[in-house]
């Protein structure tokens, strides 16, 4: 076993493979599944496939043994932490910031939740590190009231992690609950960090949904863009776009783009960065994206090139068979659940389209997840 933590926490399901055999292990699945549609070319791996992830989350306990606050990871199924203090995919700047963060608890003698009792004051910490930009942010959650002793507390967190850019504090009153609450103060810095991909800057916000590993994210997003082999005079349908990335970067190389997502939160994100980038041929609007491509067939729009990124459950009918209707050039699949890709590429392929390009890319390495890039002609 590498990893200590392997049997209690299970986040890597096949941290037990050599990477090779990880790499062999996904081929096989995709070619299973995908290759009555294509030939699936080899998964492009992953060239270090450790300490990829720019997003750490950490929940807090007090461990009564030691009597002392220990930070670990949350088993859903369980309701317990596992005590982790490093591991080998996550951030480790990240990580490092977790243990300064559990440390100064102790010594601030800040009160961990517990769930039982209903006790207890922090929650978690979530750290978001910009690869290329350097900026992290660090996001403690609390489940009431403002943060105590905080400007000691920021002072002492900056004393020994001075690379941290911005900190928030956020409420989340349901304490049962990882995510993030509604509520938010920023601590220090601007609330926010930046991050470049594929030459395009993002912003991330304490709860804006960004890839968890960049460095694949642009081989991903450069496999999936350079598939469509754009001309500068498209107009192209970025579905299922979170806060815009794919269309943003697409945009300097099309026409027109439209974007459509279904959290507003998200389609305010993709319109700040928008701006950011100066992108002005790039629109969005929020809505469920089989409506929206639906909408369009009826009003007799046209596309020429389709790029959609639906989440696991793969794209829905009605999209699939407005799409259908359209008969835009070109559809771009990117797809993070080879199982309902399999589907959705037998209703296009029934449907007049072509399959031209399988591209399997290792976006989550030592986990089970596999990502897939499909080019489609009419
Ligand atoms: N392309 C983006 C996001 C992909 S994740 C990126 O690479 O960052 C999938 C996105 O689909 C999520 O942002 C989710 O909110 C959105 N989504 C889920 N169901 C949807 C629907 N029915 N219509 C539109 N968007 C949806």
């Amino acid at each position: 076993m590498r990893c200590k933590y392997y049997k209690k926490c299970s986040g890597c399901q096949l941290q037990n493979l050599e990477y090779d055999e990880q790499l062999r292990y996904k081929q096989k699945q995709v070619n299973t599944l995908l290759s009555k549609y294509g030939r699936v070319e080899k998964v492009i791996p992953m060239a270090e496939p450790l300490h990829y992830r720019n997003k750490v989350q950490s929940m807090f306990y007090y461990d009564f043994r030691t009597k002392k606050i220990c930070s670990g990871v949350y088993q859903s199924t369980t309701h317990r932490v596992v005590p982790v203090t490093d591991c080998m995919i996550d951030d480790e700047a990240a990580q490092d910031i977790i243990n300064t963060i559990t440390k100064l608890l102790n010594s601030f003698k800040i009160k961990a939740f517990d769930e039982r009792r209903g006790t207890g004051y922090i929650r978690h910490a979530l750290v978001r590190t910009g690869f290329q930009s350097g900026e992290i942010m660090v996001v403690l959650v609390t489940i009431k009231g403002s943060f105590p002793s905080k400007k000691n507390f920021v002072k002492a967190l900056l004393d020994e992690q001075p690379e941290i850019t911005t900190i928030v504090h956020n409420i989340n009153p349901d304490g049962m609950n990882l995510t993030l609450g509604g509520v938010s103060e920023v601590l220090y810095g601007r609330g926010y960090i930046e991050d470049t991909l594929c030459g395009c800057t993002f912003g991330i916000s304490p709860e804006s949904f960004y890839q968890v590993n960049p460095v694949q994210t642009e081989v991903l997003y450069n496999t999936a863009i350079e598939s469509a082999e754009l001309t500068g005079k498209e107009t192209v349908l970025d579905a299922y776009c979170g806060t815009g990335t794919i269309g943003i970067i697409a945009s300097k190389k099309a026409g027109k783009v439209v974007g459509v997502e279904l959290n507003s939160q998200a389609v305010r994100d993709a319109i700040k960065n928008a701006k950011r980038n100066g992108a002005e041929n790039v629109f969005f609007e929020c809505g469920d994206a089989g409506d929206y491509i639906h909408l369009l067939a009826q009003n007799g729009e046209k596309l020429d090139v389709v790029m959609l990124d639906p989440p696991r459950a793969g794209a829905s009918v009605k999209f699939l068979k407005s799409l259908c209707k359209m008969k835009p050039k070109k559809v771009v699949y990117v797809s993070c659940n080879p199982e309902t890709l399999a589907r959705d590429l037998r209703f296009l392929t029934t449907h007049g389209y072509k399959t031209k390009l399988i591209q399997p890319v290792d976006m989550f390495p030592y986990t089970k997840h596999i990502e897939c890039v499909c080019l489609l002609t009419r």
